[in-house]
């Protein structure tokens, strides 16, 4: 009997780590280490350990269905795909709305981009990187240029001073907590803001700073002030790749050290020691993610952000700069590809003369040239929505109010792999492959585009998510424009008319190990592992600091709603959870939500640990385990946002970004008691 070892890459989170899977009789009955992959080196978290497992599961999707009185039935593709073109063909651009995931490969992307745009005739297509990371772009492209990181992931452990803010390395990003974790070993320091005393704070941090929910800008703001007074900005930097310093100097010399203490619950002198232990570094590297974003001030959050890192010089060197560390695999490339509603791919904003170049790429005309609706406005505004590999009444703020708004839709088509939350709600759901039942490419966290192959078949009915939009586009008379054969065929495509793709190819990635960053604009060059080493990507190709004054929470804790509601992820578990979910042994780990309460406020409540609780917000309630320890502060409370029982979206506010319509998962009001 034959074994094979299948070289691929984890399809969980953003750092890409490779792996082999081991192949008997076209099954998958094992993972071993892929030693020479230079993200990983051999080395997998427990998600990337068991990756394979949930592709067995016995409730796997594997032939369309279609809502006939009430109930699922199983139909032909061509059955469900006439039905839906015949319900699409009734939608104004104005009714149609198209989510797609950070789970989508490249090409999906790509594709569902490019039928929102030219069949439908809107730009309402959207990827779940709006609930997380669109602050990046609304900060960083008016700051540097460009929202992607910049720094690649070998790179970290050149900094001497990483300042890790709002994510929870230890348990998001393992293999990235590990290259810190060697930065540290020849000397570098740690700071690390987090409101929980996390394993990160305990194994990684140098410097806890940890602040109160939502404080963020206020604790930079005091950061940068003191290292004005200390005389320790890099004046050269400033002078010769900055602009609009001196507004920034005026604003920070009114910052009162002392209310930013009271604001953040930071000791002024942890916030003095980290201050000057960033200024001081030679090459000092931000990683933030979602503890930062996830607020309605979420831009605001990271531009301050971008104003330390300009303010010291750390950026445009190798292992320095603030990096966004999006989440899941295709964080960045669905938004490459398009999947926003005022970029089209290439991060080329909506618009007249955009709209010309795509018209003149794709043969067509009459591309739309106004911004379409963001995610969340979708969800309550289109009647007619398509929604691939996320799943909404898990993802998105709120979904109590989310769920009426679906349950009026005049038509929900999901897209997925396992029938999820959001395709209880559906009208017609298809069933998708997964990550090795075809062949894509990804682009990881630091811009790395990766290829993964086929390695074993596809079950039932399922079909690559790309094939099936082309089905929909050919019956609804757009062939010619959506005539791929293949993945490569829609990557040649890609590379076509997304200048930082050009030069990377199939057959490139097929023989380079750990990929291609881009940039890559041409066959023979390497790829940018380090943005901006001359200059920014900015019109002028300065960096550009932008005031942020500091705003509380959208809700704060009051007689009725006490504690502070915070959000988060698990090691053993990925997002919406419905991967992790199915693979036996991650859930033998953390099998169901729970809810972390602090001893002296288990105390108050009369909380006993592993007391089912009820947790209440103006939202909703849900039930969840008490954990009670003291990693959350008093007067915190933290649940993970995997598990639909304890759906932690029940509780969250819509306060939404002004900038990037970001949601504010991270912070709300919220009361706790036991059971009865
Ligand atoms: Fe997979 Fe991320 Fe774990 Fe690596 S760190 S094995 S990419 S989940």
């Amino acid at each position: 009997m034959d074994i094979n070892y299948v070289p691929t890459i984890c399809p969980y989170c953003s750092c890409g780590c490779g792996m082999y899977l081991v192949i008997r009789d076209g099954m998958i009955i094992g993972q071993e280490p892929w030693k020479e992959h230079p993200v990983n080196e051999g080395a997998n978290c427990p998600k990337g350990k068991n990756a394979y497992q949930y592709i067995y599961s016995e409730d796997r999707l594997k032939m369309p269905l279609v809502r006939k009185n009430g109930a699922f039935q199983e139909v032909s593709w061509g059955e469900a795909l006439d039905l839906i073109v015949t319900q699409l063909r009734e939608a104004t651009p104005e009714d149609f709305g198209f989510i797609a995931s950070c789970r989508n490969s490249n090409e999906d992307a790509y594709v569902m981009q490019k039928f929102t745009r030219v069949v439908m005739g809107t730009n309402s297509v959207e990827y779940c990187g709006r609930l997380c990371h669109s602050p990046a772009a609304a900060a960083l492209i008016p700051a540097m240029g460009s929202g992607a990181m910049q720094t690649s992931q070998p790179e970290i452990e050149l900094a001497d001073c990483i300042f890790v803010a709002g994510v929870n390395l230890q348990e998001t990003f393992p293999l990235i907590a590990r290259r810190v974790s060697r930065a540290k070993a020849k000397g570098a320091k740690v700071i690390y803001t987090d409101p929980r005393n996390t394993a990160t704070a305990r194994y990684l941090a140098d410097i806890h700073l940890q602040l109160k929910s939502g404080t963020d800008a206020a604790l930079i703001n005091a950061m940068m002030s003191i290292i004005l007074a200390e005389g320790l900005e890099n004046k050269d930097f400033i002078a010769s790749r900055a602009a609009g310093f001196d507004e920034l100097r005026n604003f920070l010399s009114k910052v009162d050290l002392k209310q930013a203490e009271e604001i953040t619950g930071v000791p002024l002198e942890k916030m003095r020691e980290a201050a000057i232990t960033y200024a001081k570094a030679e090459r000092g590297c931000i990683l933030y993610d979602q503890g930062i974003s996830q607020h309605y001030v979420g831009t605001d959050n990271v531009r301050d952000h971008a104003n330390l890192a300009l303010l010291c010089g750390h950026a445009g060197k190798p292992g320095s700069g603030i990096n966004s560390m999006r989440g899941q695999i295709n964080g960045e490339g669905s938004g490459d590809m398009g999947c926003l509603c005022v970029f089209y791919p290439g991060f080329k904003r909506v618009g007249e003369e955009t709209a010309k170049f795509f018209e003149e790429a794709w043969g067509v005309a009459n591309l739309p040239t106004k911004p379409g609706l963001t995610y969340i406005d979708m969800l309550y505004k289109c009647p007619y929505l398509y929604i691939v590999g996320g799943d909404p009444m898990m993802a998105v703020p709120d979904v109590n109010n989310v769920k009426k708004a679906l349950e009026k839709a005049n038509f929900l088509v999901v897209q997925d792999i396992f029938p999820t939350e959001i395709a209880k709600l559906a009208h017609v759901v298809l069933p998708a492959a997964t990550w090795v039942e075809r062949e894509a490419t990804h682009t990881w966290i630091d811009r790395r585009v990766q290829k993964v192959n086929r390695v074993v078949e596809p079950p039932g009915e399922t079909k690559p998510d790309w094939w099936i939009i082309c089905q929909l586009a050919e019956k609804m008379g757009y062939k010619d424009k959506f005539d791929f054969a293949s993945a490569g065929e829609i990557f040649e495509e890609i590379r076509s008319c997304v200048p930082q793709y050009k030069g990377i190819t199939y057959d490139r990635l097929e023989n380079k190990v750990g990929g291609i960053h881009w940039p890559c604009p041409s066959e023979d060059h390497p790829g940018t592992p380090t943005m901006f080493l001359q200059k920014f990507n900015t019109p002028d190709g300065l960096g550009h600091f932008q005031v942020v004054e500091f705003k509380p929470p959208a809700e704060v804790p009051d007689d009725q709603y006490p504690y502070v509601l915070t959000t988060g992820r698990s090691i053993f578990h990925y997002h919406t959870g419905a991967m992790t979910r199915r693979t036996p042994r991650l859930v033998d780990e953390v099998p169901r939500g729970f809810v972390q309460v602090n001893p002296e406020d288990a105390s108050k409540e009369g909380v006993k640990d592993r007391d089912t609780v009820v947790l209440e917000t103006r939202r909703g309630s849900i039930e969840a385990e008490a954990r009670i320890t003291d990693e959350v502060r008093p007067g915190l409370l933290f649940i993970p946002i995997h598990f639909p029982d304890s759906c932690a979206n029940a509780l969250t506010i819509s306060a939404l970004d002004p900038s990037a319509k970001c949601a504010e998962t991270k912070v709300c009001a919220v009361k706790i008691e036991v059971k009865r």
